[in-house]
């Protein structure tokens, strides 16, 4: 008989020649469990998804209550659906003032594009700045802002008018003009390896773009509910975007997209003509009714409190000669080490003891540890003696 496994490669359209191929029954809290009953800690979260957990009890009753009541009805933007009008409310609640305006999409590439889309309409220029080595989704828009020609060559011709400066480099921000309809960035780059922007490069930024009249859309798709330990990345800085990217975490484990800005601007996408950004199953109401449960688990468990100290477990507990560096914010976490073998050697050991963990699109040298917020002190502890037990037997192998 054919399994599961052979159907997959067989009929599912595959992205990589070497896929994972774990076969996953069911999933709770930081744990996944495959079909033979082996027990996974996710140190990945489904890639900053799971920040509550897998299927978060409240979660799992807001989905099944609204299962009641109804699906899709109609395209976004149309009817009055109480469950994305609720969820806009509490993001907005937890939003500064300026950022009062949610547009739901269905992804986080989809969020890049209206947000791209938007700037333009809203300023009436073309330009676009990206970042070398960013991530913004795989569509055509957001692949044409992606920060690594590797990815992208391929597809060319991209969108026009689209240029790259360095992440971190205060002295190329003046190639932002007054033509310029938008910097894209994401607040802390994820896919890059994890690398955080300095304060002052952000406030240089942030002044640059109010300059030159530029709409600063930062992507917090990855970074955001929490994971650098604060709700929202751009917390740590002190400053605000114009255009907020959210996906991943936003949805509580269900597909969900936004861009968020100020009326005013998001105004733009209404009129002349009517229908800029449309989208059928955006803001589909179990995945609203579920990214709002999930904020409410987020605020009222407290669970970006420990975020920090947690991190700082990780960092203290993760010493070994393999290890050049541990770059990050919270839990946003990246353990570089030398090259590309040891990484996938390391993942390997880790998946075979119950460890999941996994690299970057952009830098494959360093291992992603992004786990579920809810993590204990004691997990951590778990995880990194497999880490490090991996990082010994490969040091004794070689
Ligand atoms: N932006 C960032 C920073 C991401 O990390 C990702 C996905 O990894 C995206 C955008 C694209 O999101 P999606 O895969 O939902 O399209």
């Amino acid at each position: 008989m054919i399994t599961l496994k052979e159907l997959f490669l067989k009929n599912n359209a595959q992205t990589s020649t070497s896929p994972n191929m774990l076969e996953i029954e069911s999933a709770s809290g930081i744990y996944l469990y495959d079909t033979q009953g082996k027990r996974y800690m996710d140190l990945v979260s489904g890639f900053a998804v799971s920040n509550i957990g897998h299927r978060h009890p409240h979660v799992i009753d807001a989905i099944k209550a609204q299962l009641d009541k109804f699906l899709h009805l109609t395209v976004y933007g149309e009817y009055v659906q109480s469950p994305m009008v609720r969820f806009a409310e509490k993001l907005i609640s937890v939003l500064p003032a300026s950022l009062n305006n949610v547009y739901f999409v269905n992804s986080g590439a989809e969020a890049t594009e209206g947000a791209l889309k938007l700037a333009k309409r809203f300023t009436g220029r073309t330009g676009i700045i990206s970042c070398y080595q960013s991530y913004h989704g795989s569509t055509h828009g957001a692949l044409s802002v992606m920060g690594n020609e590797q990815y992208k060559q391929k597809y060319r011709p991209l969108l026009p008018d689209v240029s790259f400066i360095h992440f971190n480099e205060t002295s190329e921000l003046d190639r932002i003009t007054e033509t310029t309809a938008a910097v894209i960035i994401e607040t802390v780059q994820g896919e890059a390896g994890i690398r955080v922007a300095s304060n002052d490069y952000m406030l240089a930024l942030r002044a640059r773009c109010n300059e030159t009249g530029t709409l600063l859309i930062m992507d917090e798709i990855q970074a955001a509910f929490g994971r650098t330990g604060k709700l929202f990345a751009f917390e740590n800085y002190g400053i605000e975007p114009d255009i907020l990217l959210l996906a991943k975490a936003l949805g509580g484990g269900m597909p969900i997209g936004a861009f968020i800005a100020n009326r005013d601007v998001m105004g733009a996408l209404k009129e002349n003509p009517i229908l800029g950004h449309i989208t059928t199953f955006g803001g589909h109401p179990v995945s609203c009714v579920a990214g709002l449960a999930s904020l409410e688990v987020i605020l009222n468990e407290d669970l970006v409190k420990d975020v920090n100290k947690k991190g700082e477990l990780f960092r203290s507990l993760l010493i070994h000669p393999l290890i050049k560096e541990i770059r990050g914010k919270g839990l946003m976490l990246s353990i570089q080490l030398d090259n590309f073998q040891q990484v996938e050697a390391i993942s390997k050991y880790c998946a075979g003891q119950g460890l999941i963990i996994d690299w970057f699109l952009h830098c494959e040298t360093a291992m992603r540890i992004a786990p579920p917020l809810i993590i204990t002190e004691e997990q951590i502890q778990d995880a990194c003696k497999i880490i490090l037990t991996a990082l010994d037997s490969f040091q004794e192998a070689n």
